[in-house]
This record gives C-alpha cells, structure tokens and sequence, in this order.
C-alpha cells in the first residue's frame, strides 16, 4: 500500500511555504524581514528594498507558514517579558540619572548627603520655629504697652 507523501520519499512541504526569489522585476533585492506583530510573531518574510532609481519596491512573498497558535503565544508571552524588563531597567536608568543629577545638585550647594540636608531644615524650622515665639512675646509687650 502506497501513498503519495511516502512513496516520494520527500518532506511534504505546505503550499503556505513560500520560496521567494532574492531580486524582484523592478530589479530592486529583496530582504528578509521578521515580523513581531502578534498575529505571526517570528514569521520571515521577503520586502522588497529601495531599487536603484529611488522608489520603494512593493516586492512581497512569506518564507515561513503562518506562525502556530502555540510559538504566536509563545513569542508573545516573550514580547510581553521584555517590554516589562525593558520599562523595568529604564526606570532604573532613570532612578540612577535622578541620583546623580540629585547628588551633584546637593554638592554644588555644599551638601555631601540628602541626611546632612535634611538635618539643616530640620535644624531651619526649628530656629524658625523659636524665632515665631520671640515675635509673638515682642506682640504681646508692645500690644500691652498700648
Ligand atoms: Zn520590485
């Protein structure tokens, strides 16, 4: 008993594999792209390039099938990881950027930390504070001289 995809001898191959040729009519080569949407991430496909006059070519033919349910979710999910990494470690950058910017702001204005800072407006509203109390005792003295 023979069927058609044994007795060949060769790997059945889909009518979605496409064999695309590397230079298009107009003469422009193609290039092969992958793709990161979420419909076929990871699929390879043929573009054509700007050709020699200038003009973007139209050139287009897939090199892969359609990307299966189960490696689409599985990019995506990989996608999805990144992007989370990526925010994760801008943020970081920019945390660190902030601290320098912060630490040479606090130097240039004599400070060797944000604690000695601190301490001197802790320090501040206290003076502050005391002097309060010395304007409102001089108040009083003047109003009960009146
Ligand atoms: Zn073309």
């Amino acid at each position: 008993m023979e069927n058609s995809a044994s007795s060949s001898g060769s790997v059945n191959v889909s009518s979605n594999v496409c064999h695309a040729p590397v230079v298009c009519n107009c003469g422009s080569e193609s290039k092969l792209i992958i793709s990161w949407s979420d419909d076929n991430p990871g699929r390879r496909s043929f573009y054509g390039k700007y050709n020699a006059s200038g003009r973007k070519c139209k050139y287009f033919s897939c090199y892969d099938p359609p990307t299966n349910d189960f490696h689409a979710n599985l990019f995506n999910k990989i996608k999805k990881e990144i992007k989370e990494l990526k925010a994760t470690l801008d943020a970081h950058n920019q945390y660190a950027i902030d601290n320098v910017a912060a630490t040479s702001l606090l130097s240039s204005v004599g400070y060797e930390s944000i604690g000695e800072l601190q301490n001197d407006i802790e320090n501040l509203k206290i003076e502050v504070a005391v002097q309060k109390v010395e304007l409102d005792i001089k108040h009083l003295q003047l109003e009960s001289k009146e």
